[in-house]
Protein backbone atom coordinates (compact mmCIF):
# COMPACT_ATOMS: atom_id res chain seq x y z
CA UNK A 1 0.00 0.00 0.00
CA UNK A 2 1.20 3.47 -0.52
CA UNK A 3 2.29 5.50 2.07
CA UNK A 4 0.69 9.05 2.37
CA UNK A 5 2.21 11.00 4.66
CA UNK A 6 0.45 14.24 6.26
CA UNK A 7 2.48 14.56 9.66
CA UNK A 8 5.56 16.81 8.43
CA UNK A 9 4.84 18.91 11.79
CA UNK A 10 6.01 15.78 13.88
CA UNK A 11 8.93 15.10 11.55
CA UNK A 12 9.99 15.82 7.84
CA UNK A 13 11.75 13.02 5.23
CA UNK A 14 15.30 13.91 4.51
CA UNK A 15 15.62 15.95 1.67
CA UNK A 16 18.00 13.92 -1.01
CA UNK A 17 19.99 17.03 -1.40
CA UNK A 18 21.17 17.23 2.40
CA UNK A 19 21.49 13.42 2.00
CA UNK A 20 24.07 14.02 -0.68
CA UNK A 21 25.87 16.78 1.06
CA UNK A 22 26.18 15.00 4.27
CA UNK A 23 26.92 11.80 3.09
CA UNK A 24 31.04 12.75 2.89
CA UNK A 25 31.65 13.86 6.16
CA UNK A 26 30.82 10.02 7.55
CA UNK A 27 33.43 8.26 4.89
CA UNK A 28 35.84 11.18 3.84
CA UNK A 29 36.01 13.89 6.09
CA UNK A 30 35.35 12.35 8.71
CA UNK A 31 37.88 13.81 11.35
CA UNK A 32 37.32 15.62 14.57
CA UNK A 33 36.78 19.21 13.85
CA UNK A 34 39.05 20.10 16.81
CA UNK A 35 42.27 17.74 15.32
CA UNK A 36 44.73 20.14 13.65
CA UNK A 37 45.40 18.12 10.57
CA UNK A 38 43.39 18.54 7.30
CA UNK A 39 41.16 16.05 7.94
CA UNK A 40 40.20 17.45 11.03
CA UNK A 41 40.06 21.27 9.25
CA UNK A 42 38.15 20.01 6.51
CA UNK A 43 35.06 18.81 8.90
CA UNK A 44 35.97 22.16 10.78
CA UNK A 45 35.56 24.13 7.54
CA UNK A 46 32.30 22.06 6.64
CA UNK A 47 31.10 23.17 10.02
CA UNK A 48 31.88 26.82 9.64
CA UNK A 49 30.16 26.98 6.40
CA UNK A 50 27.00 25.46 7.98
CA UNK A 51 26.91 27.89 10.62
CA UNK A 52 27.02 30.61 7.88
CA UNK A 53 23.87 29.10 5.80
CA UNK A 54 21.84 28.51 9.31
CA UNK A 55 22.52 32.26 9.81
CA UNK A 56 21.26 33.77 6.57
CA UNK A 57 17.71 31.84 7.36
CA UNK A 58 17.12 34.01 10.02
CA UNK A 59 19.44 37.05 9.06
CA UNK A 60 22.08 36.89 11.96
CA UNK A 61 25.88 36.82 12.26
CA UNK A 62 27.30 33.35 11.75
CA UNK A 63 28.67 33.68 15.51
CA UNK A 64 25.76 34.17 16.62
CA UNK A 65 24.33 30.21 15.93
CA UNK A 66 25.33 27.57 18.01
CA UNK A 67 23.98 24.26 17.47
CA UNK A 68 22.60 21.52 19.54
CA UNK A 69 20.86 18.06 19.44
CA UNK A 70 17.94 19.94 18.79
CA UNK A 71 14.86 21.88 19.61
CA UNK A 72 14.50 20.75 23.07
CA UNK A 73 18.06 21.53 24.22
CA UNK A 74 17.39 24.95 22.17
CA UNK A 75 14.42 25.63 23.91
CA UNK A 76 16.57 24.09 27.28
CA UNK A 77 19.60 26.30 27.21
CA UNK A 78 17.56 29.13 26.35
CA UNK A 79 15.30 29.63 29.09
CA UNK A 80 17.64 27.56 31.75
CA UNK A 81 21.03 29.32 30.19
CA UNK A 82 19.56 32.94 30.71
CA UNK A 83 17.31 32.49 34.16
CA UNK A 84 20.52 30.87 36.26
CA UNK A 85 22.61 33.03 34.90
CA UNK A 86 20.53 36.53 35.67
CA UNK A 87 18.92 35.02 39.14
CA UNK A 88 20.38 38.25 40.83
CA UNK A 89 18.97 40.36 38.49
CA UNK A 90 15.13 38.81 38.37
CA UNK A 91 13.58 35.31 38.90
CA UNK A 92 10.89 35.55 36.36
CA UNK A 93 9.73 34.29 33.05
CA UNK A 94 6.89 35.40 31.16
CA UNK A 95 5.70 32.32 28.46
CA UNK A 96 2.61 30.78 26.78
CA UNK A 97 -0.16 28.38 27.71
CA UNK A 98 -0.20 26.70 24.14
CA UNK A 99 3.95 26.19 24.08
CA UNK A 100 5.69 23.45 23.40
CA UNK A 101 6.59 20.29 26.03
CA UNK A 102 10.22 21.32 25.57
CA UNK A 103 9.46 24.99 27.03
CA UNK A 104 6.84 24.07 29.50
CA UNK A 105 8.53 21.15 31.41
CA UNK A 106 11.62 23.80 31.34
CA UNK A 107 9.74 26.30 32.96
CA UNK A 108 8.41 23.43 35.25
CA UNK A 109 11.99 22.70 36.11
CA UNK A 110 12.99 26.86 36.82
CA UNK A 111 9.54 26.89 39.19
CA UNK A 112 10.45 23.93 41.27
CA UNK A 113 13.79 26.37 41.50
CA UNK A 114 12.19 28.94 42.83
CA UNK A 115 11.77 30.74 39.86
CA UNK A 116 8.45 32.20 38.62
CA UNK A 117 6.52 31.73 35.62
CA UNK A 118 3.47 33.44 34.15
CA UNK A 119 1.78 31.40 31.05
CA UNK A 120 0.07 33.88 29.07
CA UNK A 121 -3.73 32.93 27.88
CA UNK A 122 -4.25 32.50 23.92
CA UNK A 123 -7.36 33.63 22.16
CA UNK A 124 -10.17 31.21 20.18
CA UNK A 125 -7.50 31.34 17.03
CA UNK A 126 -4.38 30.55 19.50
CA UNK A 127 -3.09 34.13 19.26
CA UNK A 128 -1.49 36.17 22.71
CA UNK A 129 -3.30 39.31 23.53
CA UNK A 130 -0.12 41.78 23.66
CA UNK A 131 -2.07 44.31 26.56
CA UNK A 132 -1.75 41.14 28.77
CA UNK A 133 1.86 40.56 27.82
CA UNK A 134 2.55 44.06 28.95
CA UNK A 135 0.25 44.21 31.93
CA UNK A 136 2.58 40.27 32.93
CA UNK A 137 5.69 41.79 33.16
CA UNK A 138 7.53 43.43 36.58
CA UNK A 139 10.85 44.17 37.40
CA UNK A 140 11.60 41.14 38.30
CA UNK A 141 11.11 39.65 34.71
CA UNK A 142 14.12 38.64 32.76
CA UNK A 143 13.06 36.87 30.31
CA UNK A 144 9.55 36.55 27.56
CA UNK A 145 9.36 33.55 25.39
CA UNK A 146 6.69 32.84 23.18
CA UNK A 147 6.65 30.46 20.29
CA UNK A 148 6.61 31.88 16.73
CA UNK A 149 4.14 29.72 15.45
CA UNK A 150 2.21 26.66 17.01
CA UNK A 151 3.01 23.19 16.06
CA UNK A 152 -0.31 22.12 16.80
CA UNK A 153 -2.71 24.54 15.12
CA UNK A 154 -0.57 27.00 13.46
CA UNK A 155 -1.67 29.68 14.87
CA UNK A 156 1.38 32.41 14.29
CA UNK A 157 2.16 35.14 17.07
CA UNK A 158 2.60 38.69 16.11
CA UNK A 159 6.27 38.48 16.78
CA UNK A 160 7.68 41.33 15.92
CA UNK A 161 5.26 43.46 18.27
CA UNK A 162 6.33 41.49 21.36
CA UNK A 163 10.15 42.00 20.22
CA UNK A 164 9.09 45.17 20.69
CA UNK A 165 7.47 45.35 23.60
CA UNK A 166 10.72 43.23 25.12
CA UNK A 167 13.25 45.48 23.41
CA UNK A 168 11.23 48.63 25.01
CA UNK A 169 11.65 47.21 28.46
CA UNK A 170 14.71 45.51 28.45
CA UNK A 171 13.66 41.87 28.42
CA UNK A 172 15.44 39.18 26.53
CA UNK A 173 13.10 37.51 24.00
CA UNK A 174 13.17 34.08 23.04
CA UNK A 175 11.26 32.37 20.18
CA UNK A 176 10.82 28.65 19.56
CA UNK A 177 10.91 28.80 15.85
CA UNK A 178 11.02 25.54 15.14
CA UNK A 179 8.06 25.18 13.51
CA UNK A 180 8.37 28.61 11.52
CA UNK A 181 11.57 27.83 9.97
CA UNK A 182 11.60 27.61 6.44
CA UNK A 183 7.46 28.57 6.36
CA UNK A 184 7.45 32.50 7.22
CA UNK A 185 10.55 34.73 6.68
CA UNK A 186 12.20 35.48 10.05
CA UNK A 187 14.75 37.81 10.67
CA UNK A 188 15.81 38.37 13.93
CA UNK A 189 17.14 42.45 13.50
CA UNK A 190 14.36 43.54 12.19
CA UNK A 191 11.96 41.88 14.52
CA UNK A 192 14.11 42.36 17.65
CA UNK A 193 14.52 38.30 18.58
CA UNK A 194 17.36 37.81 21.05
CA UNK A 195 17.54 34.48 21.13
CA UNK A 196 15.66 31.54 18.57
CA UNK A 197 15.56 27.86 18.55
CA UNK A 198 15.18 25.90 14.78
CA UNK A 199 15.71 22.03 14.93
CA UNK A 200 16.52 19.91 11.70
CA UNK A 201 13.77 17.02 11.54
CA UNK A 202 11.30 19.65 11.02
CA UNK A 203 12.86 20.88 7.61
CA UNK A 204 14.23 17.94 5.98
CA UNK A 205 17.81 17.43 7.66
CA UNK A 206 18.17 14.60 10.73
CA UNK A 207 16.65 13.80 13.86
CA UNK A 208 19.33 15.11 16.43
CA UNK A 209 20.79 18.38 15.15
CA UNK A 210 19.34 21.79 15.57
CA UNK A 211 20.42 25.42 16.61
CA UNK A 212 20.06 28.15 19.12
CA UNK A 213 20.72 31.87 17.92
CA UNK A 214 22.25 33.97 20.91
CA UNK A 215 22.45 37.71 19.79
CA UNK A 216 25.97 38.54 20.56
CA UNK A 217 25.08 41.28 23.50
CA UNK A 218 23.48 38.39 25.80
CA UNK A 219 25.33 36.25 27.70
CA UNK A 220 24.04 32.56 28.57
CA UNK A 221 25.42 29.70 30.70
CA UNK A 222 26.13 26.26 29.11
CA UNK A 223 23.94 23.44 30.12
CA UNK A 224 26.59 20.84 29.02
CA UNK A 225 30.24 20.86 30.52
CA UNK A 226 32.90 19.44 28.63
CA UNK A 227 35.34 20.19 26.24
CA UNK A 228 35.40 23.77 24.40
CA UNK A 229 33.27 22.97 21.42
CA UNK A 230 31.04 26.27 19.92
CA UNK A 231 32.71 28.33 21.78
CA UNK A 232 32.64 26.47 24.95
CA UNK A 233 28.78 26.78 24.85
CA UNK A 234 27.91 23.75 23.82
CA UNK A 235 30.73 20.49 24.72
CA UNK A 236 30.80 17.32 23.06
CA UNK A 237 32.33 16.40 19.79
CA UNK A 238 30.29 18.09 16.66
CA UNK A 239 27.90 16.09 15.09
CA UNK A 240 29.75 16.99 11.49
CA UNK A 241 26.86 15.57 9.59
CA UNK A 242 24.12 16.45 11.08
CA UNK A 243 25.27 20.36 11.47
CA UNK A 244 26.34 19.93 7.51
CA UNK A 245 22.80 18.59 6.98
CA UNK A 246 21.25 21.89 9.22
CA UNK A 247 23.22 24.29 6.87
CA UNK A 248 21.76 22.70 3.23
CA UNK A 249 18.10 22.54 4.51
CA UNK A 250 18.25 25.94 5.78
CA UNK A 251 19.97 27.11 2.15
CA UNK A 252 17.47 25.06 0.51
CA UNK A 253 14.62 26.92 2.93
CA UNK A 254 15.65 29.77 1.94
CA UNK A 255 15.99 29.62 -1.77
CA UNK A 256 12.33 28.36 -2.31
CA UNK A 257 10.60 29.79 0.65
CA UNK A 258 7.81 31.61 -1.55
CA UNK A 259 7.37 28.51 -3.62
CA UNK A 260 6.87 26.31 -0.66
CA UNK A 261 4.71 28.63 0.81
CA UNK A 262 2.38 29.15 -1.77
CA UNK A 263 2.12 25.26 -2.80
CA UNK A 264 1.43 24.20 1.28
CA UNK A 265 -1.12 27.12 1.44
CA UNK A 266 -2.93 25.95 -1.90
CA UNK A 267 -2.82 22.19 -0.25
CA UNK A 268 -4.06 23.16 3.18
CA UNK A 269 -6.71 25.42 1.64
CA UNK A 270 -8.32 23.22 -0.93
CA UNK A 271 -8.18 20.62 2.12
CA UNK A 272 -9.88 22.99 4.22
CA UNK A 273 -12.75 23.47 1.36
CA UNK A 274 -13.09 19.66 0.22
CA UNK A 275 -13.69 18.76 3.89
CA UNK A 276 -16.42 21.54 4.08
CA UNK A 277 -17.88 20.31 1.34
CA UNK A 278 -17.84 16.44 2.19
CA UNK A 279 -18.25 16.24 6.15
CA UNK A 280 -21.03 17.44 8.50
CA UNK A 281 -20.24 18.87 11.64
CA UNK A 282 -16.54 19.98 11.78
CA UNK A 283 -14.49 22.76 13.54
CA UNK A 284 -11.54 24.27 12.08
CA UNK A 285 -8.99 24.88 14.59
CA UNK A 286 -6.21 28.15 15.11
CA UNK A 287 -6.46 31.12 13.08
CA UNK A 288 -7.54 31.41 9.38
CA UNK A 289 -5.43 34.46 8.57
CA UNK A 290 -1.81 33.77 10.97
CA UNK A 291 -1.47 30.12 10.17
CA UNK A 292 1.32 28.34 8.95
CA UNK A 293 0.79 27.46 5.34
CA UNK A 294 0.85 23.83 5.80
CA UNK A 295 -1.11 23.14 8.99
CA UNK A 296 -4.46 22.04 9.05
CA UNK A 297 -6.32 21.09 12.45
CA UNK A 298 -10.21 20.33 12.50
CA UNK A 299 -12.31 18.51 14.55
CA UNK A 300 -14.88 16.33 13.67
CA UNK A 301 -17.91 16.16 16.53
CA UNK A 302 -18.80 12.42 18.18
CA UNK A 303 -15.58 10.92 16.81
CA UNK A 304 -12.88 9.39 18.57
CA UNK A 305 -9.38 10.63 17.65
CA UNK A 306 -7.36 7.33 17.58
CA UNK A 307 -9.73 5.49 16.20
CA UNK A 308 -10.00 7.98 12.97
CA UNK A 309 -5.92 7.45 13.06
CA UNK A 310 -5.77 3.82 13.33
CA UNK A 311 -8.64 3.51 10.37
CA UNK A 312 -6.73 6.06 8.24
CA UNK A 313 -3.39 4.01 9.62
CA UNK A 314 -5.52 1.34 7.39
CA UNK A 315 -5.28 3.04 4.30
CA UNK A 316 -1.88 4.48 4.49
CA UNK A 317 -2.29 7.69 5.96
CA UNK A 318 -0.31 9.08 8.34
CA UNK A 319 -1.46 12.14 10.21
CA UNK A 320 -1.53 12.99 14.31
CA UNK A 321 -4.62 13.60 16.66
CA UNK A 322 -5.30 16.17 19.17
CA UNK A 323 -5.17 14.65 22.28
CA UNK A 324 -2.47 13.18 24.93
CA UNK A 325 -3.46 9.13 25.13
CA UNK A 326 -2.72 8.53 28.79
CA UNK A 327 -3.21 5.36 30.57
CA UNK A 328 -6.68 4.85 28.18
CA UNK A 329 -8.84 8.20 28.28
CA UNK A 330 -7.89 10.63 26.16
CA UNK A 331 -7.69 14.22 27.34
CA UNK A 332 -7.63 17.29 24.98
CA UNK A 333 -4.19 18.57 24.38
CA UNK A 334 -3.29 21.85 26.61
CA UNK A 335 -3.16 23.64 23.13
CA UNK A 336 -7.16 22.62 22.33
CA UNK A 337 -8.04 23.14 26.13
CA UNK A 338 -6.27 26.69 25.66
CA UNK A 339 -8.31 28.07 22.63
CA UNK A 340 -11.69 26.74 24.51
CA UNK A 341 -12.21 23.98 22.64
CA UNK A 342 -15.14 21.66 23.87
CA UNK A 343 -14.78 17.96 24.47
CA UNK A 344 -17.52 16.62 22.27
CA UNK A 345 -15.36 18.66 19.39
CA UNK A 346 -11.75 17.94 21.09
CA UNK A 347 -11.45 14.16 20.78
CA UNK A 348 -11.92 14.19 17.46
CA UNK A 349 -9.20 16.13 16.34
CA UNK A 350 -6.70 15.87 13.35
CA UNK A 351 -3.56 17.38 12.46
CA UNK A 352 -2.98 17.10 9.02
CA UNK A 353 0.30 18.93 7.88
CA UNK A 354 1.42 19.12 4.25
CA UNK A 355 4.99 19.10 2.94
CA UNK A 356 6.45 18.98 -0.24
CA UNK A 357 6.11 15.91 -1.41
CA UNK A 358 2.03 16.01 -1.22
CA UNK A 359 0.60 16.21 -4.35
CA UNK A 360 -3.21 17.61 -4.84
CA UNK A 361 -3.90 13.40 -5.75
CA UNK A 362 -3.04 12.57 -2.37
CA UNK A 363 -4.73 15.28 -0.60
CA UNK A 364 -8.35 14.01 -2.65
CA UNK A 365 -7.50 10.53 -1.64
CA UNK A 366 -7.22 12.06 2.39
CA UNK A 367 -10.38 13.60 2.05
CA UNK A 368 -12.04 10.85 0.30
CA UNK A 369 -10.73 8.54 2.69
CA UNK A 370 -11.76 10.69 5.66
CA UNK A 371 -15.27 11.14 4.34
CA UNK A 372 -15.37 7.36 4.79
CA UNK A 373 -14.13 6.59 8.30
CA UNK A 374 -15.90 9.69 9.60
CA UNK A 375 -19.33 7.67 8.40
CA UNK A 376 -18.19 4.63 9.42
CA UNK A 377 -17.35 5.90 12.79
CA UNK A 378 -20.64 8.04 13.31
CA UNK A 379 -22.68 5.33 12.21
CA UNK A 380 -21.09 2.96 15.15
CA UNK A 381 -21.59 5.70 18.08
C1 LIG B 1 9.43 19.54 17.33
C2 LIG B 1 9.39 20.75 18.17
C3 LIG B 1 10.32 20.96 19.22
C4 LIG B 1 11.35 19.93 19.60
O1 LIG B 1 12.36 19.79 18.63
P1 LIG B 1 13.24 18.44 18.63
O2 LIG B 1 14.30 18.73 17.61
O3 LIG B 1 12.34 17.34 18.24
O4 LIG B 1 13.81 18.30 20.00
C5 LIG B 1 10.23 22.12 19.94
N1 LIG B 1 9.30 23.05 19.66
C6 LIG B 1 8.40 22.89 18.68
C7 LIG B 1 7.42 23.97 18.41
C8 LIG B 1 8.41 21.74 17.90
O5 LIG B 1 7.50 21.58 16.94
Amino acid sequence: MKIRYFDNAATTKVKKEVMDKMFPYFIESYGNPSSLYTLGRTAKMGIEEARREVADLINCDKNEIYFTSGGTESDNTALKGIMYLNKNKGKHVITTKIEHHAILNSCKTLEENGFKVTYLNVDKDGIINLEELVNAITKDTVLISVMFANNEIGSVQPIQKIGEIAKEKGIIFHTDAVQACGNVKIDVKEMNIDMLSLSGHKIGAPKGIGALYVNKNIEFKNLIDGGYQERDKRAGTENVPGMIGLGEACKIAKDNMENHVNRLTELRDFYFSEVKNQIQNIKINGSLDHRLPGNSNISFKGVSGSELLMKLDERGICASAGSACSSGSSMPSHVLTAIGLTSEYAEGTLRVTFGDENTKEDVEYLVTSLADVIKEIRANS
